[in-house]
């Protein structure tokens, strides 16, 4: 195996990973490791370039510094990517030459799942490291999408209390794009409450489920947006809320699921100009992560975990606050305080 240091500014340490007799050609990027080693998963992706795929994992690995300080775990920001195509390309001697280079940082990083890369990878992979985790194992751990549901709901409820003061979502209407692991376990938890849903999803049998299970209202994809809600939930893929809908956005609350949420960063302006909450997408749907930290560390438990998650819908609050005292979209206030964690994390190293 090679293992090549790429020179990267402002990242922590980046290397470039191959092995001729496996095929393996892996970048891990660790960001940040102020607050403890780089955690993250590996996406596995046949990626157009070298550049495309490092340009992915360092943004990934920045976004997770952020994701991991304000999720309240003692870890850093990393990120893996695999150059290959999880169909055709993935073999177990793939997925062990790259616990071999996970290995090979002594701690640094800590794997976990991403597009392309499952709990049986993962079970293989600690085979060979113990720095790799997120697996189901003796009640412990496990599928993060029911984790990030409860997650999303808290940080619902945290928005509608902020926006409308409502103390429950009994009444309010809220439109999920995207029922899938995450967006269907969320209109559950939405309809329990007394919330009215409206969903939307290219896979026309998860809409009908919602409709039979929660007696929500199918709209088609493109107009999920446009709908006369409280609350808008983005739970497909990134980039919901772009030059191109923002305009045709009803919802006063934006909070959802779904990672980049926000085509461009002008958007988090723009949203806080409209008079529009948004529950900014990293610090929402950290509760997978916040598993795989509990996980790691041995701490483990559903009350636990349960605890961390709700306190999301705190950390939210302090955020939707702070915006409003020195009037700046939500999601810059994010990044700054996660910053503040990181700077405090330095001090008391
Ligand atoms: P999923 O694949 O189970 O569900 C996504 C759903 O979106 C599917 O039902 C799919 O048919 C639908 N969809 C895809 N493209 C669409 C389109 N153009 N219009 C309408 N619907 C579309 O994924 P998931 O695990 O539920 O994750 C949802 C989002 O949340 C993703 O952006 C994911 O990155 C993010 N997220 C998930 C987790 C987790 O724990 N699963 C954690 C953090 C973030």
């Amino acid at each position: 195996m090679e293992a090549q240091i790429l020179p990267v500014d402002g990242w922590r340490k980046v290397v470039h990973f191959t092995d001729d007799e496996t095929g393996l050609n892996a970048i891990i990027s660790i960001h940040d490791a102020t607050l403890g080693p780089g955690c993250g998963g590996c996406r596995i992706f046949p990626y157009a370039s070298f550049e495309a795929g490092l340009e992915d994992v360092k943004n990934l690995s920045r976004g997770m510094t952020f994701k991991n300080a304000l999720g309240g775990i003692p870890f850093g920001g990393g990120k893996a990517v695999i150059f290959a195509d999880a169909k055709k390309d993935k073999t177990p001697e793939l997925i062990k030459a790259f616990a071999r280079a996970v290995d090979s940082l002594e701690g640094l990083y800590y794997t976990a799942e991403d597009s392309g890369v499952t709990e049986h990878d993962i079970e293989m992979m600690q085979t060979v490291t113990k720095y790799a985790a997120g697996i189901g194992k003796d009640g412990v751990g496990g599928n993060p999408s029911p984790f990030t549901a409860r997650g999303v709901w808290r940080g619902i409820q945290a928005a509608a209390r902020h926006k409308f003061g409502a103390e429950s979502l009994k009444g309010l209407r809220v439109s999920i794009l995207g029922v899938g692991a995450v967006g269907m376990e969320l209109a559950r938890l939405v309809h329990e409450e007394g919330g009215e849903l409206v969903v939307a999803d290219v896979n026309e049998q998860a809409v009908k489920e919602a409709c039979e299970r929660f007696g929500a209202t199918a709209i088609a994809p493109e107009d999920a947006v446009a709908q006369d809600v409280d609350i808008f939930a983005p739970c497909a893929l990134g980039g919901a809320i772009n030059p191109d809908t923002i305009g045709r956005l009803k919802a006063k609350v934006v909070a959802g699921a779904a990672n980049n949420q926000l085509k461009t960063r002008e958007m988090d302006k723009e949203l806080h100009d409209k008079g529009v909450l948004y529950a900014p997408d990293y610090v929402i749907n950290a509760a997978g992560v916040i598993s795989v930290g509990l996980e790691i560390q041995g701490t483990w438990t559903k009350k636990e975990l349960s605890r961390r998650i709700d306190k999301i819908g705190e950390t939210l609050t302090e955020i939707f606050k702070r915006a409003d005292e020195e009037n700046r979209p939500t999601g810059e206030i994010a990044d700054i305080m996660a910053l503040e964690v990181i700077a405090r994390g330095k001090e008391t190293a």
